[in-house]
């Protein structure tokens, strides 16, 4: 039992940073350059907990920053919690604001992400998506045992949930804090922190989204930025984007400045039009 448990934590971590350092820092956001080998070697747990093609996940991500929190974002829990949480995965196409072709060129460059996104259509892409995680546990149990393919199973299951699950707790003002004033509804969860590797710093993401780096403050454990960190002594990765608190806030002062500006020029020029 305690090996299966072992076996299934590291597994956890695994998937959960194939997301988190290989989806999201990665491929969403190029946070840092690395070969294509080690961006593979953080794709291939990303895909093996059902979180789709590579394509979809950061084309949709991609859309979730560039309209945070309006009706045009794919997932925002203002416009309906269970909708935010699960409903939006039923689409069949893309929304027509959401197009790979225009938002993720890079990545199909790439022949087996297009492989894996099946040309646009999203159900056949998480079919795919299915089958392939499936298949490799079916393997696992070949080779390795029904333990080790269960334990692969669970790991991957677990997984998949905490981005869905983040995307509405993270998107809750009630639920979390904020260290930057960003106009959406971002807030860090620290428990999401925890089980998302990082991730749960997401106030800190929103602020400066193409971050290798999210947690900013002393306690805010971010263990994939942990991991980013070591690849880059170690020469596996390179030109890392790391933003740093102080900075952070300093630009969050300015865009106040700028916000309180444009309502002194909006109330002066209100007051003039009644003064004339
Ligand atoms: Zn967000
Ligand atoms: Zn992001």
């Amino acid at each position: 039992m305690f090996e299966f448990v072992a076996l299934y934590l590291v597994l956890y971590v695994w998937h959960a940073m194939g997301i988190t350092i290989g989806y999201h820092r990665g491929l969403s956001h190029r946070a840092f350059f690395c070969s294509k080998a080690v961006e593979y070697l953080w794709v291939l747990p990303g895909y093996l907990a059902f979180e789709g093609s590579p394509i979809w996940w950061s084309t949709i991500h991609r859309a979730h920053h560039r309209h945070v929190d309006t009706p045009l974002d794919p997932h925002s829990p203002r416009y309906g919690v269970m909708y935010a949480l699960t409903g939006w995965l039923n689409e069949k196409h893309y929304a027509p604001h959401i197009d790979p072709k225009l938002q993720a060129k890079d990545l199909l460059k790439d022949p087996i992400y297009r492989f894996l996104e099946c040309d646009g259509n999203l159900m056949a892409g998480h079919a795919l998506s299915f089958a392939i995680n499936f298949a490799v546990r079916g393997v696992l149990w070949y080779f390795f045992g029904w333990q080790v393919a269960l334990a692969s199973l669970l790991a991957g299951f677990s997984v998949l949930g905490i981005p869905l699950m983040l995307n509405v707790v993270c998107h809750m003002t009630d639920l979390g804090y904020k260290n930057y004033d960003t106009t959406d509804d971002s807030v860090n969860v620290w428990w999401v922190a925890l089980l998302a590797q990082g991730e749960g710093w997401h106030n800190n993401h929103h602020a400066c989204p193409g971050s290798a780096r999210s947690g900013m403050r002393p306690m805010e454990i971010d263990t994939s930025w942990w991991v980013i960190s070591a690849m880059r002594k170690l020469g596996l990765v390179y030109r890392v984007n790391e933003a740093k608190h102080y900075s952070l806030m300093k630009r969050a002062v300015v865009v106040r400045m700028q916000k309180r500006q444009k309502i002194r020029q909006r109330l002066q020029h209100e007051l003039l039009s009644v003064a004339s």
